[in-house]
């Protein structure tokens, strides 16, 4: 048996990383499952593109042991395996990540088509994290030894002569004591189907299964059957004409717990400088949570379909919190952390494309299948409304994208729709907002010289659209305006008339002014009003008015 000194930093960086690496410690599952994926998809491409393999046998399977009395979680695979030189190199140095050599040495062809997961030479450690001893048992594919590895995470390792029947690695983690939980199926089964449901190769466990009496039998019984336990299709890597409405609804239902169908999807594969594919889904009814600050975020975040997490409301932005779906990009590293992402610009562009897509399908949407989009717009538009505040980039899409009650409608019409009904020479988009029942707000005093002049006013009765609108001043070179700051056009005829009857009624005015005091600041004749004989006015720059309505805005 030969002893090996770990190259000087891994003993150092490996206390280190074993204990703060991964927050949690299910992830080590992860980990030894992607280098198995890493290691079957090796070969298999090997198998497919070099001479020296075509003899190889790639029957790819990953297989789970749990051995209750000797404490110990075995994963096995199929894959390439190492032989004593690749298990120094690859296990013995830290961040001296072999998929990342052999990834260097491809082509540019073949590096689109791996789908190798490990990047950065550091997951296969996470073992440690539950492990106080290791063993690694592997023989390369086209070689006949076989070698041992083991190491019990201090500074040495040792590497002896084994067998093995065939190509391929076995990780056997020798559990601490209060490790016991790894030891369960059921907890096994669930972190696979958590993290690698998706992974391209089958998972195989040994459950316990209740076998139902056979005839003449009294009673069932129990069994163990040898079982795959993994989905073991990325649906979203899978090209869009190969995917049946069935697969896609299926799908929706086992990554967003709905048994509802999904009202639409979104599947896009963006290639180029940066390589990402998405898959949203628009569910058909708002989830419960939806307007929670504790909402559940409903997008998990793949890299090269390893789960990495669905806990990251920054993925996209809140006002689209109702989508549901997986992004997956081999552009971000796999031990990302919350930090990094929120940093990290392959993120945010990722994000940012994706927003301008799921907007731009909407919009499709809106102008394709009237009926859908009612559908949508009825569960979601209201939240899609706050991205007016928070997404300044996209405020006229989002604008667009807006159904709007207006005063000469009977039905909420489509933003664009109403602004080719607004005067192309001033330009002038006319709003009054109030949360109040929309035929109350339609009844306004103030809207009445819109309805003398025929003009189209957006009525907007919701409580959010207080918020938002006073918020949105423009729409391309249109301006928002609320009515009762807009300035309407007189003809020279109407002006001198009404110079005149505003001279008749001066010393009514006065009276009023003497009558009511200090309770109003002034008293004024207008002409804004056609069936209404008075109407109190606030003064916007009125200190007390601001802070009305801010207390408004804050919930008082
Ligand atoms: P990474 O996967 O990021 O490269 P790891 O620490 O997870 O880093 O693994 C280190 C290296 O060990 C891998 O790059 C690979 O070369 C090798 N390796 C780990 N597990 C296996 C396996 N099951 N089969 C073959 N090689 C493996
Ligand atoms: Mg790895």
């Amino acid at each position: 048996m030969a002893k090996h000194q770990f190259q000087t930093e891994v003993s150092q960086i490996l206390h280190l990383m074993i204990h703060s690496l991964y927050s949690n410690k299910e992830i080590f599952v992860r980990e030894l499952v992607s280098n198995s994926s890493d290691a079957l998809d090796k070969l298999n491409m090997l198998v497919l593109t070099d001479e020296n393999y075509k003899g190889v046998n790639f029957a790819p399977r990953i297989d789970i042991v749990i051995d209750k009395e000797a404490k110990t979680l075995s994963i096995s695979d199929t894959g390439i395996g190492m032989n004593e030189t690749d298990l120094v190199e690859n296990l013995g140095t830290i961040a001296k990540s072999g998929t990342k050599a052999f990834l260097e040495k491809l082509s540019g062809d073949q590096k689109k088509d791996s789908k190798l997961i490990g990047q950065f030479g550091v997951g296969f450690y996470a073992s440690f994290m539950v492990a106080d001893k290791v063993e690694v048992i592997s023989r390369k594919a086209g070689e006949e030894s076989a070698y041992k590895w083991s190491s019990m995470a201090g500074s040495e390792y040792d590497i002896e002569p084994a067998t093995r029947d065939s190509h391929g690695t076995t990780i056997i983690m020798h559990l601490k004591d209060d490790e016991a939980e790894f030891l369960e199926t059921h907890r096994i089964d669930s972190i696979v189907k958590k993290y690698s449901n998706h992974i391209p190769f089958p998972i195989f466990m040994d459950k316990e299964e209740w076998v139902a009496p056979a005839e003449g039998e009294e009673k069932g019984h129990n069994e163990i059957v040898n079982k795959q336990i993994n989905k073991a299709n990325a649906l979203w890597t899978i090209s869009k004409n190969d995917i049946s409405d069935e697969e896609y609804k299926d799908f929706y239902s086992s990554i967003a717990h709905d048994s509802s169908e999904p009202l639409i999807w979104m599947h896009n594969k963006a290639e180029g400088a940066l390589e990402y594919t998405t898959l949203f889904y628009v569910p058909s009814k708002a989830p419960m949570d939806l307007y929670r600050v504790d909402y559940q975020s409903g997008i998990k975040l793949y890299i090269n379909r390893v789960f990495i997490t669905d806990d990251e409301k920054e993925l996209m932005p809140t006002y689209l919190r109702f989508l549901r779906g997986v992004i997956d990009s081999a552009d971000l590293p796999l031990n990302v952390s919350r930090e990094i992402l929120q940093s990290n610009r392959v993120m945010a562009k990722i994000k940012n494309a994706s927003v301008k897509k799921v907007l731009g399908e909407l919009a499709k949407l809106a102008e394709n299948d009237t009926e859908k989009y009612d559908a949508f717009y009825k569960e979601f538009g209201n939240v899609l409304k706050e991205g007016l505040y928070s997404d300044f980039g996209n405020r006229e899409k989002i604008l667009e994208l807006l159904k709007l009650n207006t005063l000469n409608a009977h039905e909420p019409v489509m933003f664009s729709k109403f602004v080719e009904g607004v005067d192309a020479e001033k330009k002038e988009i006319y709003y009054i907002t109030a949360k109040m029942s929309l035929q109350m707000l339609k009844n306004s005093p103030a809207l009445e010289r819109f309805k003398a002049k025929g003009i189209d006013v957006l009525v907007l009765n919701e409580e959010i659209d207080t918020i938002v609108f006073p918020m949105v001043s423009e729409y391309n070179d249109y301006k928002f305006v609320n009515v009762t700051d807009a300035k309407l056009e007189e003809s020279e005829e109407e002006k001198k008339e009404h110079e005149e009857k505003a001279k008749s009624l001066e010393g009514f005015v006065g009276q009023l002014q003497n009558a009511l005091g200090e309770n109003v600041s002034k008293v004024e004749t207008t002409f804004d009003l056609t069936e209404s004989a008075v109407c109190l006015k606030v003064d916007k720059e009125d200190q007390g008015y601001m802070m009305a309505q801010m207390m408004k805005q804050f919930g008082n």
